[in-house]
């Protein structure tokens, strides 16, 4: 079984080797997370509106490690700090799990990547 970025677990990841000084272990890159959520949401008992082009539901929820992001269809993204994982795990639903490449495919693949601005497909 390899991590996501296909190491064997047990070895150490080794980055920012200098001359002279002994390699170091790299931290483990944070685990994002991120869970379509087609309904709006009220994290304050008000719904929440996109600051760039007010739409107020079909969101990606973007979890990093503890913090918790919500991006809108128009590619507006901003912390949401009264949002927890709570809220994301809330959120997901049974089915195939996908892995993205990076932020920008995985956008482009959920459709938040601004081509579906002022849209709401959920
Ligand atoms: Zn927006």
């Amino acid at each position: 079984m390899n991590t996501p970025d296909g190491r064997d677990p047990e070895t150490p990841r080794y980055t920012n080797f200098r001359f002279g000084q002994d390699p170091q272990p790299a931290p483990e890159p944070a685990t994002v997370l991120a869970v379509p959520h087609p309904e709006p949401l009220m994290p304050r008992g008000i719904v929440i509106t996109c600051a760039a082009c007010e739409a107020n539901r079909d969101w990606l929820l973007i979890q990093v490690g503890p913090l918790v992001f919500v991006r809108c269809r128009c590619a507006h993204e901003w912390q949401e700090r009264d949002l927890g994982a709570g809220e994301v795990d809330t959120a997901r639903t049974e089915g195939p799990e996908r892995e993205w490449e990076t932020f920008e495919e995985m956008y482009r693949g959920l459709g938040y990547d601004g081509l579906f601005r002022m849209t709401y497909l959920g």
